[in-house]
């Protein structure tokens, strides 16, 4: 229907994001009880008792605090850095797009990778930027010269995020000097660390490493994955100086992160213990999942997050399908290229066994039969 309204071109004209099947809406479709959600990534064992012991104590009547003071505390705290340079967000999704409205100016160019995280394509256009994807290489690894070869043109935003989503590698420390090394004075490094926690053995800290660099930067790292607090909204950004916090924060809305994010997440840093034992049980599932993924056959690249990236050798929608027949909700990946990948989060013991027998009968009955490899 045609709108009198004008709406602004960039906004009207954005691609949807991807978001997986909520597990309700699964439950309606397939009329089955048992259905386990593998689409979002989120932490499979919940979330700390001392983060539900301390929600108790939330006073819904109140305004949270809009700078985040104790929060930003404890973080600068435990990374060492000063609290100016922190800003915290409704998720750190909203500080992809504060960091959008504060640098990815009208007209200039953002630079990210495909496949790749949505939102890093989403915010940049919805303020009028243009966005350059640099492929993963074939067999999906990132692509470090074609990487620093289109640094050169100076884009004002570089997201990266590593370990990548929906792919699953991290950048070396080697890696990432490459990046940092390539990245112009103009551009900005946004490295998004949301699975900072899973990157496992010889994979470095990027913060730090930025720390050591003279380049302008922002890590973003968020509660929602390895502290389970995926439902309440909060993740953060540390930038390389105040004046891009500050540019960011004004970017954001004042009582952007509400009273039981904050207090859940203060709690959450006062238990890093059940944080450490769950993404344990995590990478460990994860490597079961990925040898018999491997087993059968299919590709699915190193992962160093909460996830698999699956080749499932026939069209992600009907493997969608087949998983929710029996279930289970997985993400069909739908970018031209990949369009035959399913992305799949690492899940209790026993939904990952549902997971790995319906993939076995997938395998055994797909149409168009064949490795795609
Ligand atoms: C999950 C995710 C986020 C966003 O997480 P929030 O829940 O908004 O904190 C950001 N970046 C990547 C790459 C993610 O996978």
């Amino acid at each position: 229907m045609a709108s009198p309204i004008k709406l602004n071109p960039n906004v009207a004209g954005l691609p949807a994001y991807n978001a997986g099947m909520n597990v309700s809406a699964a439950q309606q479709k397939t009329g089955r009880t048992d259905v386990v959600g593998l689409a979002s990534n989120e932490n499979p064992f919940g979330c700390s008792p001392t983060v539900t012991a301390a929600l108790r104590g939330v006073d819904p009547s109140k305004y949270a605090d809009s700078t985040c003071t104790v929060l930003r505390g404890a973080l600068a705290d435990k990374l060492g850095v000063s609290s100016n340079h922190i800003v915290v967000g409704n998720g750190s999704e909203e500080m992809i797009a504060a960091v959008c409205r504060a640098a990815s100016r009208f007209f200039s160019t953002t630079l990210t990778v495909t496949p790749g995280f949505g939102l890093h394509e989403i915010e940049p256009k919805a303020n009028g930027a243009k966005v350059a994807k640099v492929p993963m290489t074939a067999d999906l690894q990132f692509d470090m010269p074609g990487i620093v070869a289109a640094l050169q043109k100076k884009p004002s935003v570089f997201f990266i995020s590593s370990p990548s989503n929906p792919v699953g590698p991290a950048l070396s420390r080697d890696e990432l000097r490459q990046i940092i090394d390539a990245v112009p004075a103009e551009t900005l490094l946004v490295l998004d660390e949301a699975y900072y926690e899973f990157r496992g053995e010889g994979m470095p800290d990027g913060l730090q490493e930025l720390q050591e660099s003279d380049i302008s930067y922002v890590v973003l790292r968020t509660f929602s994955k390895a502290y389970g607090l995926a439902g309440l909204r909060v993740g953060y950004a540390v930038t390389s100086d105040d004046l891009i916090a500050k540019a960011m924060s004004a970017a954001k809305t004042p009582f952007n992160v509400n009273a039981a994010a904050q207090t859940a997440a203060v709690a959450a840093l006062q238990d890093e213990e059940w944080m450490v034992e769950s993404v344990a049980k995590i990478v460990s599932e994860r490597a079961r999942m990925a040898r018999e993924i491997s087993s059968l056959g299919l590709f699915s690249p190193d992962s160093r997050t909460n996830f698999l990236f699956v080749d499932v050798g026939c069209e992600s929608n009907q493997a969608f399908e087949h998983f929710l027949n029996q279930g289970i909700v997985v993400k069909p990946w739908k970018e031209l290229g990949y369009s035959t990948f399913i992305r799949v989060t690492v899940g209790k013991p026993a939904d990952n066994d549902r997971f790995l027998a319906a993939l076995r009968q997938l395998v055994a009955e797909r149409p168009n039969f064949g490795s795609f490899r």
